[in-house]
């Protein structure tokens, strides 16, 4: 069978676990945690860069530090993963979802600013298999309207709008290092922004309410409980697993595309007949090869060809059930608007096997298949 995802290893993770072992500090912020956020400061050029369990953490932190009160809104799209709007309920704001764009899967710019209300506090875009939303009408409007934004770059590590590295244009970014994205710790994300004002709370927001970073960096002589927080900083064993993999970024990135370049090209016929459509990326865009995926005529098609691939030994899946109309999404958000393509398109998708370790004679073997089904 054909995975559809494996966790990357690229080489040289149980040699940097054992070197965090060896070091006597397992915990937070140790050796690994600092190489890591540093190479990530450098290497997106932002500001402040702090580890976190998850890249839901990571939006938990950035819902705190949006000093979100319940009833607050947020505007966000339902073609998404739950985290996205859990971090912000969680606060007791409401997730107001709006309509995609049919071709990157991303929320319509154009339909954020109808969705806005005096109680709108913040706009989540989330950059849909690492291709960018439409970040310069994003911000416009949030900056006309005083709101913050929220990338969820999970899947957009490495990736860029107009030379930017997604998740350092909005007030904050969120990175995902779980093991089905592009660079891994097992569980894991980040937290980045610009801004030197929040760093001091988010910094107390990670160490359980304390001032402990302070107290590490030596500027203060005994550290104590100043706010509300929680835990939100991974085992340096983790952080030496995800160091091994940034440090190998380009690898993990040159492969990545080879595999999405194959499928493009060798399914290019499909597309050509009207049989699929393929990714779009956009020219402000430079994405990350985090997902490769077409599209079927509908639901009944795409349910054929998953099961049409199983047979022939490899995993193809479908993505997100619209959040507005899971159990949970009909109790804590609304749709502003209409569903136009979220459950239309959300319906039509199927990913394709896509990680470091997949071997090109698989990829080809994936491809060869779709096209038999095709009868080609
Ligand atoms: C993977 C993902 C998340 C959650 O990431 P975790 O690190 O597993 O918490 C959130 N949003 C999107 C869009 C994702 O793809």
């Amino acid at each position: 069978m054909i995975a559809f995802n494996n966790p990357p290893f690229v080489g040289k993770e149980l040699e940097y676990i054992k070197e965090a072992v060896d070091s006597g500090k397992l915990c937070g912020d140790g050796m690994f945690t600092k190489k890591c956020s540093a190479w990530m400061r450098e290497r997106f050029d932002i500001a402040h860069v702090l580890l976190t369990t998850s890249c839901t953490h990571a939006l938990e932190m950035a819902s705190y530090l949006c000093d979100l009160k319940p009833g607050d809104e947020v505007i966000m799209p339902s073609y998404t993963f739950v985290s996205t709007a859990d971090a912000f309920v969680l606060r007791g704001a409401v997730p107001v979802f709006v309509d995609i764009r049919p071709d990157t899967m991303n929320i319509d710019e154009r339909l954020i600013e109808d969705a806005i209300t005096e109680k709108t506090k913040a706009i989540v875009p989330v950059h849909y298999a690492g291709v960018a939303c439409a970040m310069d009408e994003i911000m416009d409007i949030a900056r006309r309207h005083h709101l913050k934004v929220v990338e969820d770059a999970a899947q957009g590590v490495n990736a860029y709008y107009k030379g930017k590295a997604l998740g350092t244009i909005g007030d904050f970014g969120c990175y995902s290092f779980h093991e089905t994205k592009n660079y891994s710790m097992g569980e894991g994300g980040a937290i980045v922004f610009p801004d030197d004002a929040y760093l001091e709370r988010a910094e107390i927001l990670r160490e359980k309410g304390t001032n402990r970073s302070k107290f590490f960096r030596g500027q203060i002589d005994k550290y104590t409980w100043v706010d509300y927080g929680s835990s939100y900083l991974p085992s340096d064993m983790n952080a030496a697993y995800l160091y091994a993999e940034l440090e190998q970024a380009e690898r993990i990135d040159e492969k990545r595309h080879a595999i999405y370049q194959y499928y493009h090209e060798a399914l290019r016929p499909l597309a050509q007949e009207g049989l699929i459509e393929q990714p779009f990326v956009p020219d402000y865009a430079k994405h990350n090869a985090h997902m490769y995926y077409i599209k079927l005529k509908d639901l009944e098609e795409r349910t054929k060809l998953i099961a049409y691939l199983k047979e022939k030994g490899v995993m193809a899946v479908f993505h997100y059930i619209p959040l507005h109309s899971a159990e949970a999404g009909l109790r804590f958000g609304r749709f502003h608007g209409e569903d136009v393509y979220t459950t239309k398109e959300s319906e039509r998708l199927m990913r394709l096997p896509m990680f470091y370790n997949l071997d090109m004679k698989d990829v080809e073997y994936v491809a060869d298949c779709i096209l038999k089904y095709f009868g080609k």
